[in-house]
């Protein structure tokens, strides 16, 4: 029978990766409890509605990139793509916004049938955070200083920070008029999604990644120029908190959010190089979001970061999770005292290997070698019939010693302390 295989663009991540993924998901909690954000987790499936709601019918998210299927009982639900909509809607469902200002983030796999490409997957992760309840600048500030803060603590090269506002409904509909007029005249020229939201949705346009249509958009009129006065205010408000905190930014005039649901502030984080996959880290302000899936009008702001890109920006090295002591040894019952000896050790802290199976002392000396432990226990014949044990550093020329079997958990305590080093992180 042929093997069957993973579904294409849905990755394993395998143990040697694994471990620089957990150094980066600590780092992310302890920057996010630094700024006083606490975790919800959320279903990875929701009712298609809420994403319909939510993120846009004409987006390409809910168009052309949702799982959407019928459940047993002929339900229509879809793996989220996104987790924005969840957290309002158990924040509504939960009464967490009742009154209250919160300040969320979340991690976890998303969902996209998109075109899989280096940095784009149809499962990829994503930790994000929202902020609800807060309207002014100084909260849009704050959540692209903790954005900041992360690359430092990830040490990846700080990305380029691209903001602009996309001010209130009214100066949005009064810039639309206005890019339609312009766009009607490259009608023809335009990518066929374009053409169609000319009429349905022009503002997404913006958004292309069509190389002709972002020629054409290039002399477009800005929507800055149409700014209603208080989103104006609002930006001007936030940059000038930027520029106190000494964060660099370029303002993108066409820069707008693929989804719906934002409104004045949108900014993203784009690394370098891959074109379209460049952008690590993307939100913005959606003071209309939590009102559309049926709560009070509440403002709000958030934003996500693609891990998968993070993961590989960071160039994040290994954290050490494999053992620090080898337990051999060689005979029934060495075994008994090895299993026991390794308990001891756990008991204490230590990361313990014990040899499963049969095998010689050399070849279970090669397997320690190997396994990049410090310490090898060695429980041979001898040493079980004297109920002892011998300690050798596999790391250092300090000479082997034989001790009582009562005494050894501190012995190699001792060892593995002197022989310590440093342990290997996000460098
Ligand atoms: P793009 O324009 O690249 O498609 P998007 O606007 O759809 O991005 P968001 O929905 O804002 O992306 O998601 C936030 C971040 O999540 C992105 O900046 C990116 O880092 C990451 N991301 C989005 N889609 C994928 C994917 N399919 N695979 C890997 N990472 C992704
Ligand atoms: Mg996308």
């Amino acid at each position: 029978m042929s093997p069957i295989q993973s579904i294409k663009g849905m990755n394993d991540i395998l143990p040697d990766t694994v471990t620089a993924w957990q150094r980066m998901e600590d780092i992310l909690k302890q920057v996010f409890s630094a700024y006083a954000y606490h975790e919800i987790r959320l279903p990875i499936m929701e009712k298609t509605d809420l994403f319909a709601r939510s993120i846009g019918e004409d987006t390409d998210i809910v168009g052309k990139e949702m799982y959407t299927f019928e459940d047993r009982n002929g339900e229509s639900v879809t793996l989220r793509p996104e987790a924005t909509a969840s957290c309002i809607r158990a924040g509504l469902e939960h009464g967490l916004f009742h009154n209250r200002q919160r300040r969320l983030w979340y991690m976890g796999p998303m969902f996209r049938h998109e075109r899989p490409q280096r940095g784009r997957y149809r499962q990829f992760h994503q930790a994000g955070v929202e902020a609800v309840g807060w309207a002014g600048p100084d909260i849009d500030a704050e959540t692209i200083a903790l954005s900041r803060r992360l690359w430092r603590e990830l040490n990846i090269p700080t990305p380029r920070l691209e903001i602009n506002s996309l001010g209130e409904t009214d100066s949005r509909c009064r810039y639309r008029a206005k890019l339609v007029e312009y766009l009607e005249k490259y009608r023809e020229e335009l990518d066929p999604d374009s053409q169609r939201r000319l009429t349905e949705n022009p503002l997404r346009i913006l958004d292309s990644k069509h190389t002709h249509t972002r020629q054409i958009l290039r002399d477009a009129p800005k929507l800055s120029t149409y700014l209603d006065h208080a989103s104006s205010e609002h930006f001007e408000g936030l940059l000038g908190l930027l520029d106190e905190m000494g964060i660099e930014y370029t303002v993108n005039p066409r820069l707008v959010r693929g989804l719906d649901y934002y409104s004045r502030t949108v900014f993203e984080w784009v690394g370098e190089g891959r074109g379209a996959q460049a952008t690590v880290c993307a939100g913005g302000r959606y003071d209309g979001l939590v009102e559309v899936l049926g709560g009070q009008s509440t403002p709000a702001i958030g934003f996500a970061m693609g891990l998968e890109r993070l993961v590989e920006a960071a160039r994040v090295q290994s954290a050490k999770s494999g053992p620090e002591v080898f337990v051999i040894v060689v005979g029934g019952r060495a075994k008994r005292q090895g299993m026991e000896q390794a308990e001891r050790l756990r008991d204490r802290g230590c990361r313990v290997q014990l040899h499963c199976g049969d095998g010689t002392m050399k070849s279970q000396m090669r397997k320690a070698d190997r396994s990049g432990a410090r310490v090898a226990v060695i429980i041979g014949e001898d040493e079980s019939a004297g109920r002892l044990v011998t300690i050798k550093s596999l790391r250092t020329d300090i000479e082997q010693y034989t001790v009582r079997e009562d005494r050894a958990p501190e012995a190699i305590a001792e060892l593995l302390a002197k022989t310590s080093d440093r342990e290997d992180g996000i460098h």
